[in-house]
C-alpha cells in the first residue's frame, strides 16, 4: 500500500494516517512530525526549520526532500507507506514523482479528506485551547489554512487529472471518515 494523505490543517490527516497505517501493515511518516523532530535537534537547520513552523510557512522544498526521501525509500522497500503531509508543493510532487519512479513504483491513491474552512477553524482553535502544538494560535492557524489554500490546494487538481484522487469528507466524527475510507480503499485495490 502506497498513499499519500492530502488534508489541509485540521481535516485529521495524523487521526486518519496512523489508523490506515495500523489498517494496512505499512509504515506511517507523517512529514510535520519528522520536521518538529528535527527542529528540537538543536542545529542551525533545526532553528530554521522551527523557525517556519512556527509562523505556518512552508518549509523550503530542498530541506524537506533531504529529510523525507531517505525515510520514504526505505518504507516502499518494505511494503508501503502512508504519507500524510507530503508533497505540499507542486514542486515536492514532481521530486516526489521522480523519487516514485526511480524507485520503480507508483502510488495506490491519495486520499483528499476534505472540510469547511470554517470546521479546520474551529477544531484547531478547540485543540489550541487543549494546549495544542505551538503553531496552534489563532493568526498562525490562519495562515496556515491560507497556505494550504493559495499552495497546497493545487495537489488537487493535479491529482485528480493523474486519476488517483479519493476524496473524503472529512467533516464527520473520526470513525465515519476512517469507515469512509477504508471503504473507497477497499474498491480500488
Ligand atoms: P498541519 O497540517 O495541521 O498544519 P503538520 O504537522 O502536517 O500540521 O504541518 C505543520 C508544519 O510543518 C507546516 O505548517 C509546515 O511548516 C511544516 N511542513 C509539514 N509538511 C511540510 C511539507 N511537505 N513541506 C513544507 N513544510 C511542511
Amino acid at each position: 500500500m502506497r498513499l499519500l494523505l492530502l488534508a489541509p490543517p485540521g481535516a485529521g490527516k495524523g487521526t486518519q494516517g496512523s489508523r490506515l497505517a495500523a489498517w494496512s501493515g505499512v509504515q506511517h511518516i507523517a512529514a510535520g512530525d519528522l520536521l518538529r523532530a528535527a527542529a528540537q535537534a538543536g542545529s542551525g537547520l533545526g532553528a530554521e526549520i522551527a523557525d517556519y513552523q512556527a509562523r505556518g510557512d512552508l518549509v523550503p522544498d530542498q530541506i524537506v526532500l533531504d529529510l523525507l526521501s531517505p525515510v520514504v525509500t526505505a518504507a516502499a522497500a518494505r511494503g508501503g507507506f502512508i504519507l500524510d503531509g507530503f508533497p505540499r508543493t507542486l514542486a515536492q510532487a514532481t521530486a516526489a514523482a521522480e523519487l516514485a519512479a526511480r524507485l520503480g513504483v507508483t502510488l495506490h491513491a491519495v486520499l483528499y479528506l476534505h472540510a469547511p474552512e470554517a470546521v479546520l477553524t474551529q477544531r484547531l482553535l478547540g485543540r489550541a485551547s487543549e494546549g495544542g502544538r505551538g503553531d496552534d494560535r489563532a493568526e498562525v492557524i490562519e495562515h496556515r489554512l491560507q497556505v494550504f489554500a493559495e499552495t497546497t490546494g493545487a495537489l488537487v487538481p493535479y491529482y485528480s487529472e493523474r486519476g488517483i484522487l479519493v476524496t473524503v469528507d472529512a467533516d464527520q466524527p473520526p470513525d465515519s471518515v476512517t469507515a469512509d475510507i477504508q471503504d473507497r480503499l477497499s474498491s480500488i485495490s
